[in-house]
């Protein structure tokens, strides 16, 4: 990972320098690696470089993960675009990823546009300078890279608050260091450990501060609504099951890695209701690109092994009901072209 070139490290210095009103933007439903990487550059423009900065970002945030964005300056109303003369875009790969909203303002908005990600096939046209990297953990683990090297291969200068919202996002991205580990990325930790970061209280805020609506939604969703096939698995979670059971945006954070625990499931896959659409996760297990399923199926992508995408009763398939029987031809013809591939 630590090839970052030489250019495009003068050209951020050179923009971000110069930069006097900055807004940072992520993908919509952000998770811990999105609201990390953005605190971490708030607090690096803010504290360190001493410029204004906002994170533009829609209001209701997963309340486990709130605590990463303390001391973020923050708004969810587009008229900052119309006024700054950087954005900085982080976790995502195009502006349609944005909240509903963003994205026509991002694309009216002239001010110069640099990217951090770490999907694949980033959408150049969209931003005048692009740090993308997929051999990396997360976008945090990749702004870490960034910032280190800015500040003269030298962690001095970065505030304690920005270290430890980099640890956040690559402490959840790596689903605490289940999966996408790379040397570099035990590098960073044991970096951002040796300067004082405490992991401890990151495990306890984000792993163990749930509500118990949580626990017992995942309980009766596992024992009731957990369909399990031939090498696959699927949840469906209706609006009406969230709100019964006083589920909260983002408190069913992680449940799409439960089936995933049983042997012979290679692909878990869950549905949550949205407004007129169905938000879909995908999790697998090595070798099987889950991402091409997302793309194929759910107007979606991401990740090998981590995917997303929507799916809209109404066009994609007549109606709810139909839902079952969409996901099982879908996965199981996936499964079957994969085999065929290996
Ligand atoms: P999650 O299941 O945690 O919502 O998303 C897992 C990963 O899938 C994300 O990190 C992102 O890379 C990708 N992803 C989620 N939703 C979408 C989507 O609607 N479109 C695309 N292209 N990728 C998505
Ligand atoms: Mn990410």
């Amino acid at each position: 990972m630590n090839n970052l070139a030489h250019n495009s490290i003068s050209r951020f210095k050179e923009l971000v320098n110069t930069a006097s009103k900055v807004v940072i933007v992520s993908h919509t439903h952000p998770d811990g690696d999105a609201l990390g990487c953005a605190s971490a550059m708030f607090h690096f423009l803010n504290s360190t470089l001493r410029k204004d900065a906002v994170f533009l970002v829609e209001k209701e945030i997963s309340s486990t993960l709130e605590f990463i964005l303390k001391g973020v300056r923050r708004t969810d109303d587009v008229a900052v675009l119309e006024t700054c003369d950087l954005v900085i875009a982080l976790d995502f790969n195009r502006l349609s990823r944005t909240a509903p909203g963003f994205e026509d303002a991002l694309q009216r908005c002239r001010a110069t546009k640099i990217l951090v990600d770490h999907h694949l096939n980033p959408c150049l046209e969209e931003f005048d300078l692009v740090f993308s990297e997929i051999q990396v953990s997360s976008a945090s683990e990749l702004l870490f890279w960034i910032l280190r090297k800015v500040q003269g291969d030298s962690l001095k200068g970065l505030s304690k608050p920005a270290l430890t919202a980099l640890m956040c996002g690559m402490t959840t991205d790596t689903n605490n260091f289940a999966n996408s580990v790379w040397p570099t990325t035990l590098e960073m930790a044991s970096q951002l450990l040796a300067a004082g970061v405490d992991r401890d209280d990151i495990i306890r805020r984000i792993f163990n501060s749930y509500r118990s609506a949580r626990v017992k939604a995942f309980g009766y969703l596992l024992n009731n609504c957990l369909a399990i096939r031939d090498g696959y698995s699927y949840i469906i979670i209706s609006r009406e099951f969230k709100r019964k059971f006083g589920i909260r945006e983002g408190e069913l954070e992680g449940l799409v890695n439960v089936p995933l625990s049983i042997g012979k499931i290679k692909i878990s896959i869950t549905l949550t209701e949205d407004d007129g659409f169905y938000r879909i996760s995908l999790r697998s297990k090595r070798g099987i690109k889950v991402n091409r399923l997302a793309a194929e199926c759910f107007h979606g992508g991401g990740h090998e092994q981590a995917s997303g995408g929507r799916l809209y009763p109404g066009s994609d398939i007549p109606s709810r009901e139909d839902l079952p029987s969409y996901i099982e031809e879908c996965t199981a013809r996936f499964l079957h072209s994969e085999k065929n591939r290996i």
